[in-house]
């Protein structure tokens, strides 16, 4: 009963921690999920490495990629170009895994566009103040970034309504089997099981007409 993957968009103010969430939802299911790498111009922070939190590229490479066809979707974030390369993703569909994209929501709603069947998943921190404490506690950015992002984060509160799921991360290990529930949910549903359906149907009718 093999099936084709669904395609997951996490988005979440910078800071939400969806990182870490994904991080931890591959750890815990490595069969299930894939974690689509995505490609930007803007510099690594301390502890990043090419290939696997990005695949840190130039403006000029960047700019390769578009017209080339090869991303599934890009926007410009706070400066910086980042964009979703097409091959792994579908490769990883194929295969059976879910892809989850863990983008922003310019980006979110042209996968949808692309792909009317993917998943849209917002994630949050409780309230507005963990969100800027957290930013602050990471220490990678300077206040002018951070300052940007809680702007960008207040933008992003306006196109919450266009997701289909909204998962608030308190306590991680329950975000992360929320996660995770939704979209093992999400493989019941009628529409994503048609070819099953059919078979079924096949077989039974065989039964009937053999009575
Ligand atoms: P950060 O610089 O904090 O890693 O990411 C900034 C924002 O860019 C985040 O909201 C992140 O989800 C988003 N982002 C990361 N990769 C992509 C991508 O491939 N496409 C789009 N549209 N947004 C991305």
């Amino acid at each position: 009963m093999d099936k084709k993957g669904i395609l997951v968009v996490v988005s979440g103010f910078s800071g939400a921690g969806k990182g870490t969430i994904m991080k931890r939802l591959l750890a815990d299911y490595p069969d299930h999920y894939a974690l689509s790498i995505s490609a930007t111009t803007r510099e690594p922070r301390p502890g990043e490495s090419h290939g696997r939190e990005y695949f840190f590229v130039s403006q000029a490479e960047f700019e390769e990629m578009i017209e080339k066809d090869a991303l599934i979707e890009y926007a410009r974030y706070v400066d910086n170009y980042y964009g979703t390369p097409k091959d792994y993703v579908h490769r990883q569909l194929e295969a059976g895994r879910d892809v989850i994209l863990e983008i922003e929501i310019q980006g979110a709603l042209k996968v949808k566009a692309a792909y009317p069947d993917t998943l849209l998943m917002f994630v949050s921190p409780p309230n507005a103040e963990e969100l800027r404490e957290r930013l602050v506690n990471r220490g990678t950015e300077d206040a002018a970034t951070i300052a940007s992002r809680l702007k960008r984060a207040w933008q992003e509160a306006q196109g919450v309504e266009q997701y289909d799921y909204f998962v608030i991360n308190d306590i991680l290990e329950e975000c992360v089997q929320e996660v995770h529930h939704i979209i093992r949910n999400e493989h019941a549903r009628v529409a994503r099981n048609h070819a099953v359906i059919e078979n079924i149907r096949a077989q039974l009718k065989g039964f009937a007409e053999g009575e």
